[in-house]
């Protein structure tokens, strides 16, 4: 822990930035842990008054979200959004606080999006701009998830291939990169490094169980039960191949490729609902799919129809990453080559109008 203060001194004193050089807009979300504010740059205010960065004012658990984010910086930049600076700034609360800066990535998480009627079209849209006669339909939709997928694993991708797990995947922490026009994850809050052995136990309380693979707690085996501060655990290569942790965001990436295949499973209370009954059927998707299918609402319906198309290759992805036992999901690198992604994503679409 002293090494891990004593590299926050050292930053300290490399900071270049520091509270008042920014100005606060809009409030953009607040949780236990920290507010988040759209920002600007006090030497150069935006036009407008919403500034082209964003600001996160994080508790304790700043620090960590701040290492996870210059690693990030430095393996996978386009994994997530553009980190700028982090910060501790000393304030009369007690203890101070962390200052967390990125880019302004744009207004849509997945969830603002999956939440409309038009979704995914609205999605299309994004990635493509207003494109003229594109016929509707359940084809047209598979494509732009598909293309949503995709995206969403090469940045889970690189930050497992980093050594990192995000342990809070879910469509609030997607966002919708206007500039790139990609999605990129946010929200490193609850990440651990694995190889370097950065991790925040008692985080764990912190997961999201809307979206929590059902063991819940990664690597608890070699983790101590409840420090109050970031704990170095020395991990190998070899145990993480031993455990798998990165199979916990596989797991969420799942739920997130059924929400959207399944309209109904978008609100809380239908993924909740989901839940409790894969849970009855013992986290096996195909034992659910049994049970439903046969009284099956139109919006399931249509979900399977989704999924089903081109021999079921969507089903069987999707069955390959919600599984009960982690080691037995799919990584994100194996199922970036699973024959799902072989048809043509939307950027080929548009040239076939
Ligand atoms: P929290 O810990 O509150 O979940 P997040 O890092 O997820 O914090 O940020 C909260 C919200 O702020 C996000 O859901 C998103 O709407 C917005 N946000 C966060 N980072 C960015 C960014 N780089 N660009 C645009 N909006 C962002
Ligand atoms: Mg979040």
């Amino acid at each position: 822990f002293d090494m891990f203060v004593l590299a926050f001194v050292e930053r300290l004193f490399r900071t270049t930035y520091r509270k008042d050089d920014f100005v606060l807009g809009k409030k953009l979300g607040e949780g236990a842990f920290g507010v988040v504010y759209r920002a600007s740059l006090a030497k150069k205010p935006s036009s407008k008054n919403d500034g082209d960065l964003v600001l996160k004012k994080a508790t304790e658990y700043g620090a960590v979200e701040i290492w996870m984010n210059e690693r990030v910086r430095r393996a996978c930049a386009n994994c997530c959004a553009d980190f700028v600076y982090g910060f501790f700034e000393n304030s009369s609360k007690k203890g101070g606080e962390y200052w967390l800066i990125w880019r302004y990535e744009g207004e849509a998480t997945l969830a603002d999006l999956m939440i409309s009627r038009e979704f995914p079209y609205n999605v299309q849209t994004l990635i493509l701009g207003e494109v003229q006669d594109l016929p509707k339909g359940i084809e047209r939709e598979n494509r732009i998830i598909q293309t949503i997928m995709s995206q969403i694993l090469f940045a889970l991708d690189g930050l497992h291939s980093t050594g990192i797990v995000h342990r809070d995947i879910k469509p609030q922490n997607v966002i919708f990169s206007e500039g790139s026009r990609t999605f990129k994850i946010i929200d490193l809050g609850a990440a651990a490094d694995l190889r370097v052995g950065i991790n925040y136990i008692p985080k764990e309380f912190l997961l999201d169980p809307r979206y929590a693979a059902p063991e819940q707690y990664i690597m608890s085996t070699q983790t101590p039960s409840a420090p109050s501060a970031p704990v170095a655990t020395a991990l190998s290569p070899v145990l993480w191949q031993l455990n798998l942790p990165d199979r916990f965001d596989i797991y969420s990436a799942g739920l997130i490729f059924l929400q959207m295949a399944f309209p109904g499973l978008r609100t809380d209370s239908g993924l909740i609902q989901f839940n409790r009954q894969l849970k009855r059927c013992d986290y096996d998707l195909s034992a659910w799919r049994k049970t439903v299918e046969p009284r099956a609402s139109p919006d399931l319906r249509k979900g399977f129809q989704l999924l089903d198309i081109d021999g079921g290759i969507g089903w069987e992805l999707l069955t390959s990453m919600v599984r009960y036992k982690a080691r037995q999901r799919i990584s994100a690198k194996t199922a970036l080559a699973h024959p799902y992604f072989d048809r043509e994503g939307l950027l080929a679409l548009s040239f076939m109008q």
